[in-house]
């Protein structure tokens, strides 16, 4: 399967502005890195709503 959400762990500064704004929920932050991470990224809307809202550009939605 093609990844659909891409999160590039390095930029990421775990500010979970994405969890909350995710409309399916999928993502979230790893308590033990601190950074974001995605569950199931087949319910991902594609709207790219992450992606707009993630001051670092750390992830992407392809
Ligand atoms: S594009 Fe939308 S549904 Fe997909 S991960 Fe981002 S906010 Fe969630
Ligand atoms: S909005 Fe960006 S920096 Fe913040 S948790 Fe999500 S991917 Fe990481």
């Amino acid at each position: 399967m093609n990844k659909i959400v891409i999160i590039d762990e390095s930029l990421c500064i775990g500010c979970a502005k994405c969890v909350e704004l995710c409309p399916k929920k999928i993502l979230y932050i790893d308590k033990a890195t601190q950074k974001c991470k995605v569950t199931d990224e087949t319910k991902c809307d594609k709207l790219k709503g992450c992606e707009r809202i993630c001051l670092v550009q750390a992830i992407k939605i392809v």
